[in-house]
């Protein structure tokens, strides 16, 4: 019997389980909505490191493990790279192609947090879509600015800082509206990928606004790495079939 553990968290993930018959599985870390309409079982939470993914892959009898997390979220991918290797299991891994600039684009690539800080020194009116981070730092932010930060959770802010608690897709009319009223003058992002989040990269490129990426980290290579969801499903289904699967 096949079986599949499909790591997700992603709109591509979710787009592949929704392709899922029953008997696969679907995990979510456990940080946003939790699907209900899936054929697939999904499970919630961590498995406890790279031991605890090894004794999920076994006592699941889990014959196939697809690997559709989000690019920064490479402990994750280390952690099914190194399980799979020791429960013998074949690993699959989406990967979306990281966002190219522009010949008009002002992308300036950040390492970490601190070189961010540096980068957006000279600048007045940042906006974060990073994620949570930035809501660490909100007591640091300096008297020269004031922090727009887009992330997935509800948060008052501070005097210095207003919070956006939005979930993409983003289109250019949202995004313009969000540059206008908040008077953005650089873009801080993680370079995800995708069109879903794009939108705020042409925005930029409109108003010759600087973007600073912070760089995507290595991940471990995969048995077969697809660029999207649509061709990781095609093979999953073809995959499927051959294996004797309805
Ligand atoms: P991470 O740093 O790579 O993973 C941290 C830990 O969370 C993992 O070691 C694992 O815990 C657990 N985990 C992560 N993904 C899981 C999954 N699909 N199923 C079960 N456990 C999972 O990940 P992260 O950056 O915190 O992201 C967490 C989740 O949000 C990921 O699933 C990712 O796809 C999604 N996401 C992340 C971002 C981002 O920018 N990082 C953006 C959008 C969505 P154990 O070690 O206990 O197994």
């Amino acid at each position: 019997m096949t079986r599949v553990l499909l790591l997700g968290g992603t709109g591509d993930a979710l787009a592949i389980a929704r392709g899922l018959p029953a008997a696969h599985v679907y995990s979510l870390a456990g940080l946003g909505r939790v699907p209900a309409d899936l054929a697939c079982s999904v499970r919630v939470g961590g498995f406890g490191g790279i031991d605890g993914l090894v004794r999920y892959l076994r006592a699941e009898a889990i014959t196939l493990v697809v690997d559709a997390t989000h690019p920064y979220a490479a402990q994750m991918s280390r952690h099914a790279h190194a399980a799979c290797a020791i429960a013998r299991v074949p690993l699959w891994a989406v990967r979306r192609p990281a966002w190219q600039p522009q010949p008009s684009d002002d992308w300036r690539e950040a390492a970490d947090w601190q070189a961010i800080t540096a980068r957006i020194e000279p600048f007045r009116r940042p906006l974060f879509t990073l994620g949570r981070e930035p809501l660490a730092h909100l007591d640091e932010i300096p008297p020269s600015q004031y922090w727009t930060v887009r992330c997935l959770e509800a948060h008052p802010g501070n005097e210095r800082a207003t919070i956006v608690d939005a979930r993409g897709p983003f289109d250019l009319a949202g995004e313009r509206a969000l540059f206008d009223d908040a008077r953005i003058d650089v873009v801080i992002s993680k370079n995800s990928g995708g069109r879903a989040t794009e939108a705020k990269l042409a925005v930029a490129r409109e108003r010759r606004l600087p973007v600073v990426m912070l760089a995507r980290p290595v991940l471990p290579g995969a048995g077969r790495i697809f660029d999207d969801a649509a061709s990781a499903l095609d093979t999953l289904r073809h995959w499927l079939e051959s294996n004797s699967e309805t």
